[in-house]
């Protein structure tokens, strides 16, 4: 089995190593097409005004000056020598559920995946949430290659991505996995931050609080905060069915 890693912390995040290190477990032909810089939030953007440069940086190993978005189309069309059997995209530092998912650069790279036809997965690790200010891969490392091969016997859409976070705790406390929902986020907690720089002119920060919310049981916000590895497949097409038929008798 061929398998394309991409993130969106960069070629030199440690979730590529750990992903390196999951994908190991699963194949020996791993291919490695990931951004020169960290492009979280980058969501599902590629490069259309610029040049793309790509850079050899080791045996089956590629940094693209783009998003994730480029570095998949890169892989696929262009540094692989053939087309992988799976994609998967990060793991990225911090989890990606409720309206991360269209922020990510990491799900937009198993996105951008699955458009192109190959089978694909985000992996996210949980962190921040009282247990140290640094992610803690264990328990993707720990947790990822089981559920990606059990994900692997399933016989999914063509059309769905899977997204799959794990809990910010170790490996051996991860109380299982949850099939689940994409949750809602509080968007009381996005804030702006302001500085100053060294010539007292204001800059900011754009940023989440850190805030564990009571989400209702079935998303994925409930499943990563009680301890649980959370799976959530994922389609590209945001129609709101139940809005088209009002919409239609309204103006139909
Ligand atoms: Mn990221």
């Amino acid at each position: 089995m061929r398998i394309l890693l991409t993130n969106d912390d960069g070629i030199n995040a440690p979730g590529l190593s750990a992903l390196e290190e999951i994908a190991g477990a699963l194949s020996d032909d791993v291919w490695v097409v990931a951004p020169e810089t960290d492009q979280s939030g980058a969501s599902h953007s590629l490069t259309l005004a610029d040049p793309l440069r790509m850079r050899k940086v080791g045996e089956r190993r590629f940094a693209v000056r783009g998003t994730p978005t480029d570095c998949v189309i890169m892989g696929l069309r262009q540094a692989l020598d053939g087309p992988p059997d799976l994609v998967l995209s990060g793991v990225n530092a911090g989890q990606n559920i409720a309206d991360d998912v269209t922020y990510s650069g990491t799900v937009a790279g198993a996105m951008e995946g699955m458009l192109l036809g190959v089978r694909s997965m985000a992996l996210s690790q949980a962190y921040g949430f009282g247990r140290g200010t640094r992610p803690d891969f264990s328990a993707a490392i720990g947790h990822g290659p089981e559920v990606i091969s059990r994900l692997l016997a399933l016989d999914l859409p063509p059309t769905t991505l899977v997204n799959v976070n794990f809990p910010d705790c170790p490996a051996e406390d991860v109380n299982g996995w949850r099939v689940t929902r994409q949750g809602k986020r509080d968007q009381g907690l996005l804030k702006v931050e302001e500085r100053h720089d060294g010539r007292h002119q204001p800059y900011y920060w754009i940023g989440f609080e850190r805030s564990l919310s009571t989400p209702p049981e079935g998303t994925d916000l409930h499943a990563v905060y009680n301890g649980f590895v959370s799976v959530t497949p994922l389609r590209l097409d945001l129609t709101d069915h139940e809005a088209c038929a009002r919409l239609a008798s309204a103006l139909g």
